[in-house]
Order: C-alpha cells, then sequence, then structure tokens
C-alpha cells in the first residue's frame, strides 16, 4: 500500500489511481546522462546490488484521471515504458532538447498509431527537434510506422491545458542555457537546473511536491549540487522535495540518511500522488483535449 508522506501526498509503486482527482508521479528515471551504472564504470556506486543505486535516464510520468503526460523521452524510455506498463500517452512535456532528454523520441511510436502524440517545448527545443528528428516531427515526412509529433512551441509563463491538467512552464537556467520547468497545480518539477531566475520565483509560489536535479556533491556548471538544491528546496518550501538526474557520485542510502525527511533523492520507479490544485495561474491558457 502506498505510505502517506506529508498532506495530501501518497508514496508508493505505481498502481490503480486511487480516485479519479489524484494526479501521480512516477519517476520513469532518476539518473544523469551516462545513467548509472556508467558504462565501463567500476566503482561502488556502478557495482551496487541496490536497485535504487540503478537510475535510467530522468523522466517523469503525470497521470491524471483523464490524462497521461510524458516528462522528455530520454535513450531509457522504452525499457521506462515496459517496466511501468504505459499503455498510452496524450502529451510529451520537453525540459530541453539535450540527448538525455529526447534520445527516446523513436520509442514513441506504439503510441503514435491512431494519432500524432503533441510535444511542448519552447522555441529553441522545438526548433532542435525539428533539426534532428525531422522525420519525427514534420508531418510531410510522416509515414506508416514512423513516429508522430506535432510540435507546439510554448512559453514560459504562460500556461497551457492539456486535458483536465493545467501546465505552467516555467524558466530555468541550465548553465546559461534557459530550459523549461514545469508546474502543475501544487506540484513543480525542475529537472537540470543551476539556477531559478528572479522572475521565476513567484510562479513557484505554494509548490508543495518539488522536484529538483542535484546531479552530485561537487560543484558543476550547468546542474545544482545536493547543497545547491538543499538551499533551493529551502528557500521554496514545499513540503516535500525529491532529488533527481544523480550522478554515481551519490549512494542512494547514504544521501538519504544525509538528508531531512522532506528533501530526499528519488528512485526509479518511485510514485508519488498529489491531490490537483483548482486554481489557475494567469489568464493565457491554450486548451487542448485528446482521447475521447
Ligand atoms: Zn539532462
Ligand atoms: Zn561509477
Ligand atoms: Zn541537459
Amino acid at each position: 500500500m502506498p505510505r502517506a508522506v506529508a498532506g495530501s501526498l501518497v508514496l508508493g509503486r505505481r498502481g490503480m489511481l486511487r480516485s479519479h482527482n489524484v494526479m501521480r508521479i512516477t519517476f520513469l528515471g532518476t539518473g544523469t546522462s551516462n545513467g548509472v551504472p556508467v558504462v565501463t564504470c567500476s566503482c561502488d556506486v556502478c557495482r551496487s546490488a541496490n536497485p535504487r543505486n540503478r537510475r535510467t535516464r530522468t523522466s517523469i510520468l503525470i497521470e491524471s484521471g483523464e490524462t497521461t503526460v510524458l516528462v522528455d523521452a530520454g535513450p531509457d524510455f522504452r525499457e521506462q515504458a515496459l517496466r511501468e506498463e504505459i499503455t498510452s500517452i496524450d502529451a510529451v512535456l520537453f525540459t530541453h532538447a539535450h540527448a538525455d532528454h529526447t534520445h527516446g523520441l523513436d520509442d514513441l511510436r506504439p503510441y503514435c498509431c491512431s494519432r500524432p502524440v503533441h510535444g511542448y517545448g519552447d522555441r529553441a527545443t522545438i526548433d532542435d527537434l525539428q533539426r534532428r528528428f525531422d522525420y519525427i516531427v514534420d508531418s510531410s515526412k510522416w509515414t506508416p510506422g514512423r513516429p508522430r509529433l506535432v510540435p507546439e512551441i510554448i512559453t514560459p509563463g504562460r500556461s497551457l491545458r492539456i486535458n483536465d491538467l493545467e501546465i505552467l512552464p516555467v524558466q530555468i537556467l541550465h548553465g546559461e542555457d534557459p530550459i523549461l520547468g514545469f508546474r502543475i497545480g501544487e506540484f513543480a518539477y525542475l529537472t537540470d537546473c543551476k539556477a531559478i531566475p528572479a522572475e521565476s520565483y513567484p510562479l513557484l509560489d505554494g509548490v508543495e511536491l518539488l522536484v529538483l536535479g542535484a546531479l552530485r556533491y561537487r560543484r558543476h556548471p550547468t546542474h545544482f549540487s545536493v547543497e545547491e538544491a538543499m538551499r533551493e528546496a529551502e528557500r521554496l518550501g514545499a513540503a516535500q522535495t525529491y532529488l533527481t538526474h544523480i550522478c554515481h557520485d551519490i549512494e542512494h542510502e547514504q544521501l538519504s540518511e544525509e538528508l531531512p525527511a522532506e528533501v530526499q533523492p528519488a528512485h526509479d520507479g518511485l510514485a508519488v500522488e498529489i491531490e490537483p490544485a483548482s486554481e489557475s495561474y494567469d489568464g493565457g491558457v491554450i486548451s487542448k483535449r485528446f482521447g475521447t
């Protein structure tokens, strides 16, 4: 049975949604771009028998009563989809176009049989996808058997609606590069983040379930360290924060013990449920409905 962790949050393995009103976040992958274990590495974490030290490339699945949204489609997407038995996807949100977030796109094929899947990203991400995955994104190149993704450009601070989910793109900085995080109700997902610009903090006000990237203990030019993520978690004040995009410098149980209960490392397969919020974040809602 899922275990209640704080307020309306419920933690456990993915199963049936408890009720139509619940939103569930499943960590499909929690590893950095190499994944863990790292090919060729024989460090203690890479050789660990603890499944929580096996991290596929970072991605989450968001499910509500009506909607299933994938955030990023990394090179491990196929394995993740098999493991979690993902039977449908209504849309894909892209944080940015780096390989570890997009190189599973070809494996969206089974989800595009009856209709194309819509893929949302900022202009830089969509431009990049159009260059690198033209056969998926350009409808003039679609042929039977190929994945079909309808590109949709989204803007930080401007909400979009996918069925029953209202999603707010939030700008964050991945080193020098502006990329997107996402807020849905009281949940926010900020991976590959080195800094949160001042104008994005108000958009994260009231978040109770937060996911932050935290690469390793040592500093890195384009990702939060554990210490930097802790500082942001404290500033944002969510009831529960999970860390993701973790490299092989971090042993899961050790970090879990070092951190307070309200900030913990996520692991592949972790599922968290949260009641959806009812408020909307701005007037500019892009509305889309998929499915029946
Ligand atoms: Zn990444
Ligand atoms: Zn290693
Ligand atoms: Zn990246």
